[in-house]
This record gives C-alpha cells, structure tokens and sequence, in this order.
C-alpha cells in the first residue's frame, strides 16, 4: 500500500513549499487510502534552530495538513511520535546509518576517505578554476583495505564516501519529468558520512526511505539533481528504489524562485497576517498542479477527491500575491463569524483599538463588526485600518466628495432634527430607525443621497462604506449621538 512522507529539516518556519509538498503527499495518500507520515531531518547538526520542530508541526496543524504517523504533538504541544517504525528523527537513527555504512564499507561500494579540508579546499579552488566546477578527484578511493582499516582504528579523522563506477548511466522514471538520466561521471563520490560520524542528507534519506517502506518520494524539483545518487545507493544496498516525483518550484511573480527577500515565504507570517488556512491551501494546491476543468475554489475535502499526481506540471508554479488574496477574501466571506472574531479580536488588540478585558466583554459586537466590515477584507489584520472609524474619539474626514458644499448644507439641517428623534430611541436596530428616517425625510425634503451621504460622512467620516444600517447598530446610540454633536 502507498507510504509517502513529508521529511522537513527543522530549520525554523515551515516555508509554503514545504507546505505544498506535505499537501501534495497527503492529497496523494488520500486519494490511495495510503499512509502519509513526517520525518525530521535533522542531520546538518550546524543548523538546529531551537523550538524548530514544534514550529512546524504547528503550522501544519494549523493548515489542517495532518499526517498519522511520525514526529507528531500531543495535544499540549509536546514533540512525539507515533508508528512502528521509528525513531522518526534522524539524530536519533545513528546506530541505524552505522550499521547500513557499514555493509556498504564490506561490499565495496563505499570508501573512508582522509583527506584533509586543506586538501579538498585548494583541490576545490583549482578545479573551479580550471573546470567551473569541482568534483572530489577520487585520491582515497583506492587505498589499501587493511591500511583503511587500521586508520580508522586508530581514529584517524574521515569521512565515507559512495564509490561510484565510471562511465555509468544512472537512470530513473519520475512520474511528473519522464526517465531522467545521469552520467556517473557528472557525479561526485558524495559524502554518506560525515567526520563527525552524521550521516549526510543523501545517505539517511535512502536508509530512511527504505526502512520506513517510502513507496512514494514526493518532494521539490531542487532535490532532482540528487536522485541518481540515491538511486544508486539503492542499487548498491540491493534495495528496490522508491517512485519520484519531483515537483515544480515555486516562483515569484517575476518568474523567479520564490525567496525571503521578496516578502513572505513562511506559513507562519500567512498565519499572522490573519489568512485562513483553508485560502494558503487551496491557493498552493493550485501551484503546480491544475483540476481538470477550470474551477479554483476547492475546500481541503474537494482535494481529496480531485488531486492526481499526473495532474502536477513540470513547469515553475507561480505564488501569485493577489491571486491568493482574491482566494483569500472568499473564504473571508464564507467562513464561520465566530471563527473571524476569533482571529480578529488579537488583530484589535495588537493595534491598540480594544484592550483583553474589552474584547472579552465585547465579543458580541466584535461579532457584528466583522460581519459588517468582512467584505472588504482579504485577510484579517486589515482589519483595524478599515475599522477605525468604528473607534475614534474625534473623527477625520475624509477629503473629497465629503467635502462637497451640498453635504455639508444638508448636514446642518439634519443634525438637529437627528439628534433629537435618535435620542428618544431604545435601540438603533433597522426596524427601530427605519420609520424615524422615512418621518425625518418626509420633514426635511432630503430624500435618497441627499439624506443618507451626509448622514454617513457624519457617522463615518467617509462617503462610502458598508451598509448603514449596519454601520449604526454596530457604532451604538452613545457614539453616534456622540458624533452628530461633532462638527466635522
Ligand atoms: N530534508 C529535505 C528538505 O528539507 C527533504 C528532501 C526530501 O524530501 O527528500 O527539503
């Protein structure tokens, strides 16, 4: 049955590749009843970032992306796993890679290696020079066997490198690029274990793979160039290689790889921005792969159904900003009210417009403003700009229309009788001001635009907004009364 997995360096965020390619792997092991689990990579010792782990998992909770074996968290946030074949982090499989090196040390397929960094430093600066790139040039690869050994008793400091055969085309089918083939000698004699007794990332990922029984490798392009050497090691362990499919990369809208320093790449600052989960997924499913027709609105559920491998292009998918927050403004219209003002009120909070004790005594309200004012947003920390209004003390007029003699005129004749009728009222829902309205119309001759634009500058400061109705029950009897009083 289908095994696929998600196998993340923890190098602090999860980047929305990484979360495309964990989609992509858990869409596919629905779609087979298969299992999807998530490994940690954590070999590159240099790189460990404190709390990295707990990060990832907990974005990939929050994209709904879940996998049911592997790393997990329990449910107050601790790292730990879950399978029978484990441990799924790789600093804690090293007597795992020893004992497999060593096999691969006995049949020949691989070989220590003394060279001192001095030595591949200036062997590196020279074929760069001389070749534009550079290859280990093979010095220990025919050292004496019984000389190896005795060196590395005595504690000699090594590495282990495959031993690749010269002249040799590596070959393999990837289910989204074709046979891809390679030429040993475009390869180097990679490192599988490093001085400090760390397996590489190319060695422990096909021990890994194989041992965890990875029927599917779903990863990103940017691991193509890697793949005949562990098909290779494969062959050498007498393994039988896993399926690869390499997906596109991910690139700016300049056709560039995505990168940081064109804004935001990780989950998390989609998070915080207030994005929901269900618009990040269902805009990243489509990046790079593409339904049958042409629909772009799939809940995570609808994936399940629709995605297929054979769908996903070879082509660089586009992160198109406003595409997702095209996407983005949808789900803010259909999601859940209590769902928004969850995310709202830290949005609230966080521009200083509502304090803790506020929000909580207030959430109701909070309520009605989001669902006013959700319209017009496409994810929820724009919120508090378009929200303002609903708070300021003293409002600001906006220049423009509001400014027109006519509203102003209008505004002095109104203002009196407004206030007057409002005042005597209980609650300034629809069907309460409605009749004053009609009365007050009737009274004054300022019907239709004439009536309601000053009435709106006054209350918001803007000629246009959401439905006033709504804009009076959420501002309240205080504050607009408040406002009619305000000469703006
Ligand atoms: N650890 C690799 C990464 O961080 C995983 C590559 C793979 O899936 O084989 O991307």
């Amino acid at each position: 049955s289908v095994r696929v997995r998600f196998a993340p360096s923890p190098t602090g965020f999860l980047h929305v590749g990484g979360l495309r390619t964990a989609l992509y792997n858990y869409l596919f092991a629905k779609a087979h009843g298969g299992t999807y689990l998530l490994r940690i990579e954590d070999t590159d010792q240099e790189r460990f970032v404190e709390g990295a782990v707990e990060n990832l998992l907990r974005s990939l909770e929050w994209a709904g992306v879940h996998h049911t074996e592997g790393v997990m968290l329990t449910e107050e946030g601790q790292v730990t796993e879950k399978g029978d074949k484990g441990p799924y982090v790789q600093s804690k499989r090293l007597d795992i890679y020893s004992r497999h090196i060593r096999s691969l040390l006995d049949s020949g397929h691989a070989y220590p290696c003394f060279c001192t960094k001095e030595r591949l430093d200036a062997l590196r600066e020279k074929e760069r020079q001389e070749k534009g790139g550079s290859r280990y040039d093979g010095h220990c690869r025919s050292l004496d066997t019984e000389e190896c050994a005795a060196r590395m008793t005595a504690g000699e400091p090594h590495v282990i490198r495959l031993k690749l055969p010269a002249h040799t085309d590596i070959q393999f089918h990837d289910l989204v690029r074709g046979t891809v083939t390679m030429n040993t000698d475009d390869l180097d004699d990679q490192v599988l274990i490093k001085s400090d007794g760390y397996p590489t990332y190319h060695f422990a990922v096909v021990v890994d793979d194989h041992l965890m029984a990875i029927t599917h490798v779903i990863r990103g392009e940017e691991w193509l160039a890697s793949t005949p050497k562990h098909v290779y090691l494969y062959q050498a362990m007498g393994w039988e290689a896993p399926t690869y499919v390499h997906l596109p990369n991910i690139l700016n809208i300049d056709r560039k790889k995505l990168s940081k320093r064109q804004g935001d790449v990780a989950a998390e600052d989609f998070r915080r921005k207030g994005y929901l989960p269900e618009a990040l997924v269902n805009f990243l499913a489509l990046v790079g792969w593409s339904p049958e027709d042409n629909e772009e609105l799939f809940t995570l559920a609808d994936l399940e159904q629709k995605f297929s491998l054979d769908r996903v292009s070879k082509s660089g998918g586009v992160f198109d900003l406003k595409k997702l927050n095209w996407m983005s403004a949808h789900y803010m219209r259909e999601a859940d009210l209590e769902v928004l003002t969850d995310l709202a009120i830290p949005c609230l909070q966080e521009a200083g417009l509502i304090t803790p004790d506020e929000a909580e005594a207030n959430r109701q309200w909070v309520t009605s403003l989001v669902a006013i004012l959700r319209e017009n947003l496409h994810y929820m920390s724009e919120l508090p700009e378009k929200a303002a209004v609903f708070f300021q003390e003293n409002l600001e007029v906006e220049s423009g229309e509001a400014e027109e003699w006519w509203v102003s005129e209008a505004l002095e004749t109104l203002r009196p009788v407004l206030t007057e009728q409002l005042a005597a009222l209980g609650s300034m829902d629809e069907a309460v001001i409605k009749p004053v309205f009609k009365a007050i119309q009737k009274e004054t001759g300022l019907k239709g635009p004439q009536f309601f634009k000053p009435l709106r500058v006054a209350l918001t400061g803007r000629v246009h907004g959401p439905d006033l109705m709504l804009v009076m029950k959420v501002l309240g009897k205080e504050r607009i009364l408040k406002r009619l009083e305000q000469h703006l």
